[in-house]
């Protein structure tokens, strides 16, 4: 509406508002088949199907595809509800579930029989594939295909009753077995199978194929634009079938784009399952996971996701995205909104030699350069205090403007200090630093003249509290873990997570809640885990400072 189509899909719903089509109505749909946890892959899904109801004054549903009853479960409903509401995408009722359809699919499968479009076929499963022929060969008619619609209407009710076993027979669409398109060689509608469904338990034993059950549903809502990733192109002609032989309300069709791909990581639900259910991960949001509970978790921010799925944009060829690029996205929400604060990862003892001992002064710390607005806080400082092991070296080169014997180096937001003396317990090992300060040089009064080149964050140590910090790495070394029939699991990062259990971080963290986001000076962006309470904080982190993604 009055804005440029930004993509091809946008430029098809534009053309078929021009043209009036639908009433010009657009209502598209997300469709998840509840049988894992939701990846950054349906987020994208998510953001487009959503995203272009909010852009042309559409509606959008939420559908849960359960029409294949063995992986199902609630709990992955329920984890798919929370995370389309969480990315702040709201459904309103307009919440369905295909095995809502169960009924009516059946009544339209009878249907497509009496029209002579739709036969039970007793080949068994090896059966149908040999006479399915291949891309080079057609393929060859069931002998059930000639059956009368008296006789499959009675078999497929016999179907539903229970009357043969698991994979004796199938509905299949009477198409065109020597069609260049495999879909179309008379595909497979409905199969028999025991098995208990999350909704409807063993009412059924018949369940419809993804292909019948799908363009039906889309039809039953009223979708306009049913939109699907590119493996589904070729199943496009038996989306336009079923819709043409079934006297549906609606005419719905079916729109492909590239799904998302990501470096360094899996995004099959099937592989984030393995991942689970064998331990290489703590669970589905485990913070290292591509999934958006894991993402979540990780410390990333809706708004960040949403950027990531605007920018790389809809395309119909399929890529792969750089993992960095998604860092990116949530370096730039968190650098221009967290809160700056100050924590020691590998602490290291400073003590301050002329400072009073009892002494505790209140320093002024901003909350965030970028956002003045977000004031300040006050830091306690006092004779002892932590700094970063990485900070101290004693045979230190030219270049490091850090701390080293008998230099100086300013302490953030206080002042600047002089290391006098580096004490050692009998295995050599660095314990504590000896230094001096200069009283005249406290930032924002300074008048002692001095230009040092470093500054180093610090903690108070009387005043710091303790905490556990969890650094991730990728999931994956290898860019493309999938590669040539590799298995994935053999590329699994051993050094995916890295543990520090003695870190310090400033008093005013002392309450942080889960969830909360922050930025630790020169560490990187940190999230509170839901693990963590006031006597123990546990902090993971989102991604560095350093922005690897080359543009
Ligand atoms: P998976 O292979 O990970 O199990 P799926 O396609 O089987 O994915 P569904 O639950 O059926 O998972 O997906 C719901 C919707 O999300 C579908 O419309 C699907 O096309 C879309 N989707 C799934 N994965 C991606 C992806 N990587 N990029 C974009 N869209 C995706
Ligand atoms: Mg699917
Ligand atoms: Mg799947």
């Amino acid at each position: 509406e009055g804005k440029t189509p930004a993509n091809f899909i946008e430029h098809l719903i534009s053309d078929d508002l021009k043209e009036g089509k639908n009433d010009s109505r657009i209502h598209t749909r997300f469709p998840p088949e509840p049988n894992g946890y939701l990846h950054i892959g349906h987020a994208k899904s998510i953001c487009l199907n959503f995203g272009l109801a909010l852009q042309y004054n559409g509606l959008c549903n939420l559908r849960f595809d359960d029409t294949n009853p063995s992986k199902e479960d609630t709990e992955y409903v329920d984890s798919i509800r929370t995370d389309v509401k969480w990315l702040g995408y709201d459904w309103d009722e307009r919440l369905f579930y295909a095995s809502d359809y169960f009924e009516k699919l059946y009544q339209f499968a009878e249907q497509l029989i009496r029209n002579g479009k739709a036969y039970v076929c007793d080949l068994n499963p090896e059966e149908i594939r040999a006479y399915r022929g291949t891309l080079t060969e057609p393929g060859k008619n069931s002998p059930y295909r000639d059956r009368s619609a008296e006789e499959n209407l009675a078999l497929f009710e016999k179907m539903r009753a229970g009357e043969f076993p698991d994979g004796s027979r199938v509905l299949r669409g009477k198409i065109d077995m020597s069609s260049p398109n495999l879909n179309m060689r008379d595909p497979v509608l409905y199969r028999i199978q025991r098995a208990s469904h999350h909704r409807t338990g063993d009412e059924w034993c018949i369940y419809p194929m993804y292909d019948y059950a799908h363009p039906v549903s889309d039809a039953l809502e009223g979708i306009t634009h049913s939109i699907c990733t590119l493996e589904f192109a070729d199943h496009r002609p038996l989306y336009d079938w079923v819709v043409e032989n079934i006297d549906l309300p609606a005419q719905p069709r079916q729109i492909e784009f590239a799904r998302l791909n990501l470096t360094h990581t899996v995004m099959s639900k099937r592989k984030l399952r393995q991942l689970v259910e064998e331990g290489h991960v703590n669970g589905w949001d485990d913070p290292r996971m591509p999934t958006i509970s894991g993402l979540r978790r990780r410390g990333y921010t809706p708004e960040s996701i949403k950027d990531f799925c605007n920018r790389i944009g809809v395309a119909k060829a399929n890529s792969e995205v750089d993992i960095a690029f998604l860092e990116h996205c949530i370096r730039q929400d968190l650098n221009a909104n967290a809160p700056r604060v100050m924590a020691v990862l590998q602490p290291l003892k400073v003590v301050i030699e002329n400072y009073p001992e009892d002494n505790v002064e209140e320093l002024d710390a901003e909350n965030n350069p970028e956002k003045p607005e977000m004031g300040s806080r006050k830091m306690p400082f006092c004779r002892e205090i932590f700094i970063e092991q990485e900070d101290f070296r004693e045979e230190a080169p030219k270049k490091f403007f850090r701390l080293k014997p008998g230099k100086e180096v300013r302490l953030k937001h206080a002042y600047i200090i002089k290391c006098e003396e580096v004490v050692k317990n009998e295995k050599g090992d660095i314990i504590e630093l000896r230094c001096t300060y200069d009283p005249s040089s406290k930032s924002g009064e300074d008048t002692s003249g001095k230009k040092v080149k470093g500054t180093l964050h610090w903690v108070s140590a009387k005043h710091a509290h303790k905490a556990e910090v969890r650094i991730y790495d990728h999931l994956f070394t290898k860019e493309n873990p999938e590669e040539e029939g590799e298995d994935f699991k053999t590329n699994i990062n051993p050094d995916s997570l890295e543990l520090l259990k003695d870190c310090r971080v400033e008093p005013s963290l002392a309450n942080a809640k889960p969830g909360e986001r922050f930025q630790f000076l020169r560490k990187g962006y940190f999230c509170v885990d839901p693990d963590s309470d006031n006597d123990n904080l546990v902090f993971n982190r989102v991604v560095s400072l350093k922005d690897t993604w080359a543009k």
